[in-house]
């Protein structure tokens, strides 16, 4: 196989376009901005990014903001179907490194799809007592709500579709594509 044989089948191998590189990085630059307001009067704002998806947003978005920050991951896993039964469908795996009592935290997400992840975490550092918990999104499938959680800040509203790249994946491929692209069932 030639040289542009093989450049033809890695193309093909690329999800199709849902989101481009530059609809992205100015909806970014905007949310940024939102942010940036909101916490105007904020001595310092605590990001907690959730892993992995949220890694390449969140180091966008960060590096845009003129607010003072820093920077927190905490990593969670979804219940599979047989643990279905149980209370909370999210599962805490790495927490917070530092205390957030009285801080003002922003929590990142990738995507918010049936809205569990985001209700959780929302509870979880609430309990924590800090200042303010707010939500940030970069998307949302709303045709997909299971729980209803608001979201201060989100950047596109998208259909049920599986979308892939800037951080998504689809077992552990496609993550760091530039765009988001929509993964049909034929690309799973
Ligand atoms: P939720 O708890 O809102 O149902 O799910 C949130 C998590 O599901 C996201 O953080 C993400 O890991 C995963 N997820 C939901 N929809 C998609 C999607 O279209 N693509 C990818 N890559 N992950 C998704």
């Amino acid at each position: 196989m030639g040289l542009t044989d093989s450049a033809s089948v890695r193309d093909m191998d690329m999800p199709p376009t849902l989101l481009s590189e530059s609809e992205i990085q100015s909806r970014v630059d905007e949310l940024a901005s939102e942010i940036d307001a909101t916490y105007a009067d904020t001595e310092m704002l605590v990001l907690i990014g959730v892993l992995k998806g949220s890694f390449i947003f969140l180091s966008d978005l960060a590096r845009r903001l003129k607010v003072p920050h820093r920077v927190e991951f905490i990593a969670v896993s979804s219940y599979g179907a047989k643990e279905s039964e149980h209370a909370d469908p999210v599962r805490l795996l790495m927490d917070v490194r530092h205390g957030i009592d009285g801080e003002d935290v922003l929590l990142v997400e990738d995507i918010v799809d049936t809205g569990h992840t985001l209700a959780y975490l929302k509870r979880l550092f609430a309990a924590h007592e800090p200042n303010s918990v707010r939500t940030c999104t970069l998307l949302h499938k709303p045709d997909r709500t299971e729980q209803e959680v608001p979201i201060d800040f989100l950047g596109f509203t998208i259909p049920d579709v599986w979308v892939v790249g800037y951080g998504l994946d689809y077992a552990e491929r496609h993550r760091t594509l530039p765009y988001i692209g929509e993964l049909p069932p034929e690309m799973r």
